[in-house]
């Protein structure tokens, strides 16, 4: 398919004028030119709207740009009709019939008269209904009385229980926009003839391509959107703009892959939900074909270049979505959120006390008059207070008029209306100045952060009620080879349990990502490309264990092969046999080892901060902590190992064996050892470095 660059989406209406107010229910224009979205147009009658796309077509073509629009009524009608209105199965026959005859301006249309005349050529009382005039009109009946027509209810898109397009009238019916929207279409695909293709009519190698989208498939989306405010139709067509280019490639060629010369089809049936997430957010490009990489010509790459390989090729995948405050633990934050107001609001007084104005003190132990009254967090004082004299205040209590001084209540001796104290208070004591925390627009969390309890109380101080955050990031996850049984069944001969599905997902989730279950899969090709195909359609990453090497039964590895972005990445580490890296239909795949010790080490060393980068939180590097030893090790130079540790008495110890085998070993440990990559011979005493498991955790 010819990329689209441009992408407009029209919702139409068969009423009148709408005047010059922006409202519902009117003619409303989406665009997203080159990736930049543009606000809605409100267009208040078609002729206005006829004019409003022709330009449209015009700029675009002059440009060079491909331009895809789209409409919200049928194209067709049910087979059969065609036929019926005008000898030819062909839905441009039905175009012409209806613009040969319908009269438009933006005060009155015949539309109703036209629909009589249509019923006039079937038998029975015709297919159309729903007078809307006050007067009667002879072959058009108000109510739903049809007989004997003989035509279908709905096209073979068309779910049960809309609006046929045969009702001409009442609220969302769809007959008066298809006969009043036909002949505008017909106009400009004959003003612009050879340059615009009619989908699925015609082929759809031309400038510009008409395309029918129905823009409830994104329904939730508009709701989210409406809620915040605004017009329901150009929140529609602005996102369903948005949507159509967000889309990948490969998925609007598949929608536009249909078969319906006929009746024409709805572009997007059946992939809501591919449109919901296009529309739910700026989704980024995705990553490079050649993103895993490796430099050629070495054996053994070491783990910090390739992990400074991910770093610098890997980017956030996932779009965003608003939330309130209190679904915002642990999502990553989209955009900059700045203060809506100062913290504190206004200067406030630090303890309970007296409150006075400094100036108004003299020399040596002080004796003030206390006024009647006090002030109270959340209770302001109305009058000022005198020059020379003081009153009680509770912490937090804003400052009165007057006071910009206080003294601590425990400092104060209280006499029949005055207070003593000694000298020696500074100005400004025990307040708190207004905006000395944070100040009134200042940036206070910058995209990327991982949100915590305290950040979720900073937004509210400040009177931050929404975030923007990132989609959580949906981590597919498959479990490769034939001898694996899920725990709880009974295991064949020679079988083992499933071990790694349930800690990668475990591990997931406790990143804070969404978990997209695949189960697991023999050792057999067809079946594993099933999987990751479902693993590319329903997530924005896919960890699978075992088959990654290069032997007979590892698939994973050969899929990534035959699919052409795949590398395998022989990393100098311990333990970790290679790792399958690569992309299955735009959508990276880590392919972990088999081996559970080695799963679990890959996917903390390399996966994890591979996945926070997509995520939106960027490079992640867990925090290790340089400790004594209390084990003895002699290490070969080569690789960096990882041994299963933990810290007992302010030492780290390692778990006894190191057999790669040994999952109880994994269970034991509460963090790793890292040892360098030289050689060493650690003692008791010696300085390691340790990274605890909690420190792969949220970043
Ligand atoms: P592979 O990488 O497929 O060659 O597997 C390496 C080793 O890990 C073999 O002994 C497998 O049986 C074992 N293994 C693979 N997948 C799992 C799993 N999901 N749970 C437990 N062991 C596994
Ligand atoms: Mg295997």
């Amino acid at each position: 398919m010819i990329p689209f660059d441009s992408f407009a989406m029209v919702d139409w209406s068969g009423g009148n004028d709408t005047g010059p107010r922006p409202r519902r229910d009117a003619i409303w224009l989406g665009l997203v030119r080159q990736g930049r979205e543009e606000p809605p147009r409100y267009l208040r009658n078609r002729a206005l709207a006829q004019e409003a796309i022709a330009e449209l077509i015009e700029t675009e073509r002059c440009a060079g740009r491909r331009l895809m629009v789209g409409f919200d009524f049928p194209f067709g009608f049910p087979a059969g009709f065609a036929e019926g209105l005008t000898g030819r199965a062909d839905p441009f026959a039905v175009w012409d019939w209806f613009e040969d005859r319908i009269s438009d301006d933006p005060s009155a249309n015949n539309r109703f008269d036209v629909a009589a005349m249509a019923n006039g050529l079937f038998p029975g009382t015709g297919p159309f209904w729903f007078n809307g005039l006050r007067r009667d009109i002879a072959g058009l009946e108000r109510r739903d009385t049809r007989a004997g027509h003989g035509q279908r209810e709905r096209r073979a898109a068309d779910a049960p229980g809309t609006f046929t397009c045969w009702q001409m009238g009442g609220a969302g019916a769809v007959g008066g926009q298809v006969l009043t929207g036909l002949p505008v279409l017909n106009r400009l695909r004959r003003r612009f003839a050879g340059d615009v293709a009619v989908w699925p009519f015609e082929d759809l190698a031309r400038p510009v391509a008409f395309v029918e989208i129905w823009p409830g498939l994104i329904n939730e989306v508009v709701k989210q959107a409406e809620a915040a405010g605004g017009v329901r139709d150009a929140h529609q067509v602005r996102l369903m703009a948005r949507a159509l280019a967000r889309l990948p490639e490969t998925d609007l060629a598949a929608m536009l892959a249909i078969d319906a010369p006929e009746e024409g089809w709805i572009m997007g049936l059946g992939h809501e939900e591919k449109f919901s997430r296009a529309a739910e957010g700026l989704k980024p490009p995705p990553l490079r074909d050649d993103c895993f990489a490796l430099p050629g010509g070495v054996d053994w790459t070491p783990a910090d270049q390739a992990l400074a390989l991910l770093r610098a090729r890997l980017h956030r995948v996932v779009g965003q979505e608003p939330v309130d405050l209190a679904s915002g633990l642990g999502r990553v934050l989209g955009a900059p959120v700045t203060a809506r107001r100062a913290n504190p609001p206004h200067p406030n007084t630090a303890v309970d006390g007296y409150g006075f104005a400094y100036a108004s003190l003299g020399e040596g132990d002080q004796t003030l008059p206390l006024i009647a009254g006090r002030v109270a967090a959340g209770v302001p004082y109305a009058g000022d207070v005198p020059f020379g004299s003081a009153i009680r205040v509770l912490t937090g209590a804003a400052l009165p008029s007057g006071v910009d001084t206080v003294i601590l209540q425990e400092d104060v001796s209280v006499g029949r209306g005055e207070i003593a104290f000694r000298a020696g208070i500074k100005p400004g004591a025990n307040t708190r100045r207004a905006g000395e925390d944070v100040g009134e627009g200042e940036t206070i969390l910058a995209p990327g952060r991982v949100l915590t309890p305290a950040d979720l109380a900073l937004c509210a101080a400040v009177g931050v009620a929404r975030l923007e955050v990132c989609l959580r990031l949906r981590v597919a996850i498959i479990s490769t080879g034939d001898e694996l049984a899920e725990a709880g069944e009974t295991p064949r001969e020679g079988q083992i349990f499933d071990a790694n599905r349930p800690m990668l997902s475990a591990l997931v989730r406790d990143f804070g990502y969404e978990v997209v279950d695949l189960g697991k899969v023999a050792d057999d090709r067809e079946t594993l490309r099933r999987a990751l195909d479902r693993g590319a359609a329903e997530a924005d990453v896919i960890l699978t264990s075992g088959g990654a090497s290069a032997g007979d039964e590892d698939h994973v590895s050969a899929l990534l092969n035959d699919a052409g972005a795949m590398a395998e990445w022989r990393i100098a580490i311990k333990p970790g046999r290679p790792l399958a890296l690569g992309l299955w239909r735009e959508t990276p795949v880590f392919g972990l080892p088999g081996n559970p010790v080695a799963a679990l080490v890959c996917a903390l060393i390399f996966a994890r901060p591979a996945m926070a980068s997509l995520s939106g939180a960027g490079w992640f590097e867990p925090q290790g902590f340089d400790v004594q030893a209390n084990f003895e090790k002699r290490k070969k130079p080569g690789r960096r190992e990882y041994l299963r540790a933990r810290m007992r008495e302010g030492r780290a110890e390692v778990f006894k064996s190191e057999g790669s085998g040994r999952i109880s070993g994994l269970s034991w440990a509460e963090g790793l050892v890292e040892l360098p990559e030289a050689g060493a011979e650690i003692k008791p005493g010696d300085s390691v470095r340790y990274i605890p498991f909690a420190s792969f955790l949220r970043g």
